[in-house]
């Protein structure tokens, strides 16, 4: 059995070190708002190049936070747009709805499922304010012409950099590349346990080189209080645990390691799987480098395809079966259409990836996905 995701496995490197930690927090007496929070902010804000890090309860707070921090900014308000991509995780799309503020969906490319930055401008209105673009399944999502929108619309940009810590872009080949999480206004990240940087638990951060919005965001998220019973602003519970802070500074050290080694379980994929019939996830490896959260190939007749792949022992994912608009959370949007968004949903399936499965799965999964024939 091969299965999509081996999180024991993963935990197990790092179990001497883990253990370490949670018995030194047990000891200290202090759960919430400590050194070990302060420490992981500073070493995430360092691993992304950007000035503030601020963590949270998880990644969907994240970004709810920093679009509510806007608000409080003045940078918009209820009834205004926000740009989102139609084939994202749901929690992009929550947190939009979630501030009074309304999503305006817009389809991916069809070959790197990211946000299709040439439909941007048509999509744009009077009351759009800003652009939550999604480095999906691990790919960064930027180019030079998302600036220029920027630019000429004024609009802010938040990065949902949930499942793309450690990818970076690079304008040209020359020149210096930039982390995702420092190439918007404000960036969330998630650190829920399959996530490539997983706490043992829930939890997430949001970074930003906009002191304001750091220092809001952090409020917002302990209450809207600055001092103690004194609350500045309607604000939520959402912080960070010490213990979960002290996990993920044990594993942000072993990031960068553990994307490389996705990296050679995609390229093994990349050149092992020749089925004439399945479509192999399209990258933009020279200005980007990607991190593979997910390995997402297309067939199309998927569910076939993963029965089949379940009947000889490889366990695979579907990201997304449903859209967000086709969810009865947004039954309203129901009838919008969303051609490229739902051929996706139809037909992607995620392969197991992950810094623990070893050749010699990659090697027979390729076998039984090549042997497979309609
Ligand atoms: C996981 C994820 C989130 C939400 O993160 P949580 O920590 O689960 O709240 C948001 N957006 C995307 C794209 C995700 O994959």
């Amino acid at each position: 059995m091969i299965s999509f995701l081996d999180l024991q496995k993963i935990n197990k490197r790092y179990a001497e070190e883990l253990k370490q930690v949670a018995s030194e927090v047990i000891d200290s007496g202090w759960y919430l708002n400590g050194e070990r929070l302060q420490e992981f902010e500073t070493n995430l804000a360092a691993h992304t190049g950007v000035n503030h890090a601020v963590g949270v309860a998880n990644g969907l707070d994240a970004l709810r936070l920093i679009l509510r921090a806007w608000i409080e900014q003045g940078f918009m308000e209820k009834g205004d747009e926000v740009i989102v991509p139609a084939n994202t995780y749901i929690a992009s799309v929550f947190a939009i709805s979630d501030n009074g503020l309304t999503p305006l969906f817009v389809e991916p490319d069809i070959h790197t499922y990211n946000l299709d930055i040439s439909k941007i401008e048509e999509s744009i209105t009077e009351k759009t304010r800003a652009i939550m673009v999604v480095h999906l399944y691990g790919q960064v999502c930027w180019s030079p012409k998302l600036e220029k929108i920027k630019e000429k619309y004024q609009l802010k940009i938040i990065e949902d950099n949930a499942q793309a810590i450690g990818a970076k872009y690079m304008p040209h080949s020359n020149s210096a590349s930039v982390s995702t999480g420092a190439l918007g206004d404000a960036a969330a990240f998630s650190f829920y346990p399959g996530k490539n940087l997983g706490a043992l638990g829930d939890a997430g951060a949001v970074t930003t080189n906009d002191e304001q919005n750091a220092e809001i965001v952090r409020t917002l998220g302990n209450y809207g209080s600055r001092k103690k019973y004194y609350n500045d602003y309607q604000g939520l519970n959402s912080r960070m645990d010490e213990i979960q802070a002290a996990f993920l500074n044990v594993k942000l050290k072993y990031i960068d390691e553990e994307n490389d080694k996705r990296r050679k379980v995609a390229q093994h994929y990349i050149e092992g799987i020749t089925n004439p019939d399945i479509v192999l996830p399209s990258t933009t490896a020279l200005t980007s480098s990607h991190v593979w959260h997910l390995y997402v190939i297309r067939h199309p007749e998927r569910d076939q395809l993963q029965k089949n792949l379940s009947e000889q022992g490889v366990q695979t994912m579907i990201h997304y079966p449903v859209p967000p608009h086709k969810q009865l959370a947004y039954k309203h949007l129901s009838d919008e259409k969303f051609p490229v968004t739902e051929k996706i949903s139809e037909e992607v399936l995620s392969l197991p990836i992950s810094s623990v499965i070893d050749n010699e799965e990659v090697a027979s999964l390729t076998d039984t996905v090549n042997s497979y024939a309609q």
